[in-house]
């Protein structure tokens, strides 16, 4: 027998999300737009993003790790898919071989693991000063970095959502990196870099937040929609009388009569203890304030707002990533990545 539909789901908005892809495409000029799709696209799930971004004209996904690459593969062709963190042990470097997918070479050791399997057409990942993952530019006369077949050169910014002098600093050593190194394409820009002009765009660009809703600079604000929005099912109502206390360590305090719902959203949801005393669920325009501490699998809200709403009946989780990410608690990525598995995801149109 199948389950009965899940008492929470994220609802992800076809148009807002092929929308945000051509809008980051066409502000990166003549480069194309690519998709970061790690982390089950941001979580909003490779299944539902993916066919969405790839039928919006997206050629080329990245992805973290070798485990994504099998759920990209039912969506678009292994040419199309890179995996940023490249081949770490031989087994990443013969799944390559055997896939298609591009690794992403991000150190002479690493560039060692795929010529020693044949090699063939790569990524590189040149670092311009984030010092995470990726070759030192003084590297690059290694003879088995001077062998690889280079399909794009990428570096990535560090500092991209702030007005840093790094971003001047890094666009400057991979502009010069890239006049030293052959390569079929190079790609600099994640979702802020675009904003930071056309100089970043190179000829490919790798927009992740931005796509499915997040703003990491205010020159993409008007531009960018939300994509995905979380919401969650009234699963008991119930009437406090004054002085009543309200879930784990009673740390709210009836101080007066009131109606409120418990509902299934909890922090194993990834709707964590941080939103204790300032979350809120909205049914329609109306705020329902979040009551006491988030529990593993429910919360409770004040319905004062809205009483006659009952168990089964939806409420919305406010989740505007630059609103909600206001209070300084959680980042807009961590917002996104953090949403758990029991949400149901579906695609409206
Ligand atoms: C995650 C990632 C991106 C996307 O970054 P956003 O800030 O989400 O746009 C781009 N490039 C690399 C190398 C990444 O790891």
């Amino acid at each position: 027998m199948q389950s009965p539909p899940a008492p929470l789901r994220l609802r992800i908005d076809r148009a807002a999300l092929a929308g945000n892809w051509r809008v980051l495409d066409g502000m990166s000029g003549t480069a194309s737009a690519g998709a970061a799709v790690k982390a089950d696209a941001y979580g909003l799930g490779v299944a539902h993003a993916v066919p969405i971004l790839r039928d919006a004209g997206a050629r080329d996904f990245f992805v973290a790790h070798w485990c994504e690459v099998a759920a990209m593969l039912d969506h678009v062709p292994p040419s199309q898919v890179a995996v940023l963190h490249g081949p770490v042990t031989t087994e990443d470097a013969a799944f390559a071989h055997a896939t298609g997918v591009r690794p992403v070479i991000n150190s002479v050791q690493q560039a060692r693991l795929w010529l020693a399997l044949g090699g063939g057409a790569c990524d590189l990942m040149v670092d311009t000063g984030m010092n995470r993952l990726g070759l030192p530019p003084s590297q690059l006369a290694e003879p088995d970095i001077a062998r690889l077949r280079v399909h794009t050169l990428h570096s990535h910014l560090a500092s991209a959502d702030e007005d840093s002098v790094q971003n001047r600093q890094q666009l400057s050593l991979f502009a010069q990196v890239a006049a030293a190194r052959t390569a079929q394409r190079r790609a600099f820009a994640n979702s802020a870099g675009i904003a930071l002009g056309r100089d970043y765009a190179f000829d490919l660009t790798r927009p992740g937040i931005a796509l499915y809703g997040g703003v990491p600079r205010a020159e993409l604000a008007d531009a960018i929609r939300q994509v995905a929005f979380p919401q969650v099912r009234i699963m008991q109502v119930r009437q406090l009388q004054t002085g009543d206390h309200v879930g784990y360590g009673g740390v709210f305090v009836a101080p007066h009569a009131m109606r409120v719902a418990t509902v299934a959203l909890g922090y194993a949801d990834g709707y964590l203890r941080s939103w204790d005393g300032r979350g809120m669920l909205q049914a329609g325009a109306e705020q329902l304030p979040l009551l006491g501490r988030v529990s593993m699998d429910m919360v409770v809200v004040d319905l004062s707002a809205i009483p006659d709403l009952g168990p089964g009946d939806w409420l919305d989780l406010p989740y505007s990533l630059p609103v909600a990410a206001q209070g300084g608690q959680l980042t807009q990525y961590e917002l996104l990545t953090l949403l758990g598995p029991r949400l149901e995801r579906f695609v409206t149109d």
